[in-house]
């Protein structure tokens, strides 16, 4: 039989760069999860940073005029169309009161963790080395890996808030470091990076020829007077870097892939070459969402910090009644709690899940740093959260 020879004669072997990615190291407790949810058990789930609430109205409002329009059914532009660009470009004007020519130093992206995968590509030959903090979103190390690069890690410690000490770099890293990846507000940790920091980042940068790349998917989640800066606002950002953008947590709109990199013109240009070689593009009328949303989410917006904001205030009250040592975090929609007792991050994970029905993210599947911790997304309401409360109240530590 066919099938048979085929069997036979092909054995696939996996190439070294999937080899090379970081294992998972929550098997059992996903095991366990699903064993839960089979079971019938009333899960609550704070583990994945998704919005619980759907789309704004209006944002759906104007995909569905959109399809109707046939001129939007072909393949789209790479650039994406010119409004979207020249509309994110008012956008961060408005913002960070910061110039972006829309023609040369603006790209739409499928979504930014699409930008992010491709951008070392671009850039990193193999050897070259690429920093990346821990804890930290994973995609900084699979793409440094896809494209040859070799991760240095820098720590995130709650002594120094979260930020990266730039000044422990040994020399030899920093001649071999072709790349720097940064994220503030930061997943996990909700940490915010101010003026002094990213100005020793640019410093950084151009003193040891670094290409900053900074990840700013969360710079409307917060809940602070002062807004989180945009890594270009510093003088000579442009020069060293780019900054990504989403609309996937601002907008509530995870699943429609759009995002946009903004920043040093050449940068963008070895990105788009990348991707004219994978991609063709965001869908034309996901785009037309994206300008509504960008131009008229104002309020709806705000309204969905106060949410966040009010989530946030019940879950750290309540574990600190419980005696955990927790940050208010100033923006993004985590909670990045230290675990009480002499527990890892990944047994305290299991216990919660086990004796209380909860899921939340160990700290360590995030870096060895984030040992110690575990991540709740505050992405379930209130009433939830109170019940999770109750129920971790229970489990004894
Ligand atoms: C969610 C997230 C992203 C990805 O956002 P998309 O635009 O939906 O791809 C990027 N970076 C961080 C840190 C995130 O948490």
């Amino acid at each position: 039989m066919l099938q048979e020879k085929i069997k036979n004669e092909l054995s696939f072997s996996y190439a070294q760069r999937l080899n090379q990615l970081p294992g998972y190291l929550f098997v059992e407790i996903d095991r366990k999860k699903k064993e839960m949810i089979k079971q019938g058990v009333d899960i609550i789930n704070l583990g994945i940073g998704d919005p619980d609430q759907p789309t704004f109205a209006h944002i759906v409002e104007a995909m569905k005029k959109a399809l109707d329009n046939s001129q939007y059914h072909h393949y789209p532009m790479g650039t994406g169309l010119e409004q979207f660009r020249q509309v994110s470009a008012s956008w961060y004007k408005r913002r960070f009161g910061i110039e972006i020519n829309s023609a040369k130093e603006i790209y739409t992206l499928i979504g930014s963790k699409e930008g992010i995968g491709h951008f070392p590509l671009a850039f990193i030959n193999p050897g070259d080395v690429v920093l990346i903090p821990e804890p930290a979103y994973p995609v900084y190390t699979s793409s440094t890996v896809f494209a040859g690069g070799v991760p240095y890690y820098l720590p995130l410690l709650e002594e120094n808030n979260f930020l990266p000490d730039l000044s422990v770099i040994p020399q030899a890293i920093k001649e071999k470091a072709k790349l720097l990846f940064l994220n503030y507000p930061n997943n996990p940790t909700a940490a915010v990076a101010n003026k002094e920091f990213f100005k020793q980042v640019v410093a950084f940068a151009r003193k040891n020829g670094i290409i900053v790349v900074h990840d700013a998917a969360y710079s409307e989640i917060y809940f602070q007077e002062k807004k989180p800066l945009s890594f270009l606002e510093i003088e000579g950002a442009k020069e060293v870097g780019v900054e990504f953008h989403s609309l996937s947590k601002t907008y509530n709109m995870t699943g429609w892939r759009i995002g946009f990199v903004v920043g040093n013109e050449k940068l963008i240009k070895g990105l788009s070459q990348v991707k004219d070689n994978f991609d063709s593009g965001v869908f034309d009328c996901i785009q037309i969402a994206g300008i509504k949303a960008l131009e008229e989410s104002g309020e709806a917006v705000e309204k969905i910090r106060q949410m966040y904001k009010g989530r946030r205030d019940v879950l750290v009250e309540g574990l600190r009644n419980l005696g955990w040592e927790v940050r208010m975090p100033q923006a993004t929609f985590y909670v990045w709690a230290r675990v009480p007792g002499n527990y890892s991050s990944a047994e305290w994970a299991k216990r919660l899940l086990e004796e209380a029905g909860i899921i939340c993210t160990p700290g360590k599947g995030f870096g060895p740093s984030g040992e110690g911790y575990v991540r709740f997304a505050l992405t379930v309401d209130e009433d939830r959260l109170k019940q999770s409360l109750d129920r971790m109240s229970k489990v004894s530590f």
